[in-house]
């Protein structure tokens, strides 16, 4: 469904991202990486799938860089068809214990770079298509991007801000064939929750299982983490013809937490 089609997922050698690249690739897409750690493993999955893959360092939190990968992409591929807004950091503090530079780092990561790299994609999408446009951009908010929890303040907020620059990613581009939207996980178990689940035990002295048990069953009414392959099948919908004119929505997968 994808084949000549290119996708550029931020933050993707781990996690939810990772996952994403694959669900995209296995649907034909060519693939831009970005992110920390090992890119070895990343792309080899991704090649195995038949596509093409590359990869680019940018720190997400430094807008020249985000030029940089915008620019590289685009003269591997010609242009970004998809761009998934994913890379994402957490801190978890009270607010008069949250370090300034913690909540710039969450903010410039969480919010900003999805400005900047929604920007510097715009114009090829909206060109696009014999100038009729297309283009998918989807971001990965959170749960907490409808809903808050104590003391993750900047996390919440950049969230928050996401899912208002989705709706007007998604407004200005109504009459093109350029769709926004964001997704919403609840838990889901990458290395991002498994700090939150080792602070857990380690704070209250409980093993590594019943953290985690409390950790859902504080929030996640169905007791189950979300995975990356679910979530990597709703960005695939997003990008099939049938996605064509959902636009602006925060689409929560999150095992009933924010119906609660
Ligand atoms: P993760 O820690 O597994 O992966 C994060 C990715 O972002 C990694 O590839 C990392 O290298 C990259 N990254 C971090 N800082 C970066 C930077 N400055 N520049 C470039 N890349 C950077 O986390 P994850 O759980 O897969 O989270 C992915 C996204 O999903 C985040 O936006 C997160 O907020 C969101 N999310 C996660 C959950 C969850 O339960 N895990 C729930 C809701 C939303």
């Amino acid at each position: 469904m994808l084949k000549n089609k290119t996708a550029l997922v931020t933050g993707s050698t781990s996690g939810i991202g990772l996952g994403i690249a694959k669900a995209l690739a296995a649907q034909g897409a060519n693939i831009v990486l970005n992110g920390f750690g090992d890119v070895d493993g990343p792309t080899a999955e991704i090649s195995a799938l038949g596509v093409s893959v590359t990869y680019h360092p940018a720190d997400m939190s430094r807008p020249a860089e985000i030029e940089d990968m915008m620019k590289f992409a685009a003269q591997r591929f010609g242009c970004v068809d998809i761009l998934v807004n994913n890379a994402g950091i957490q801190h978890v503090a009270r607010i008069e214990n949250f370090p300034a530079e913690r909540w710039d780092a969450v903010i410039a990561i969480n919010l900003s770079s999805a400005f900047h790299a929604t920007r510097l994609a715009l114009p090829a999408m909206r060109a696009a298509d014999g100038g009729r446009g297309w283009g998918r951009i989807i971001n990965l908010a959170s749960v907490h991007g409808l809903v808050a929890s104590a003391e993750k303040s900047a996390y919440v907020a950049a969230k928050h801000g996401l899912i208002g620059l989705t709706k007007v990613t998604a407004l200005e581009n109504a009459t093109t064939g350029v769709t926004c939207n964001a997704i919403c996980p609840g838990w889901v178990l990458t290395p991002l929750v498994q700090k939150q689940v080792d602070a857990k035990a380690a704070a209250q002295g409980i093993s590594n299982e019943e953290a985690t048990k409390q950790l859902l069953g504080e929030k996640e009414p169905s007791l189950q983490f979300t995975t990356p392959e679910e979530l990597g099948a709703l960005a695939v919908f997003l990008c099939s013809p049938a996605g064509n004119n959902v636009r602006g929505v925060a689409w929560n997968m999150d095992g009933g937490w924010a119906a609660q």
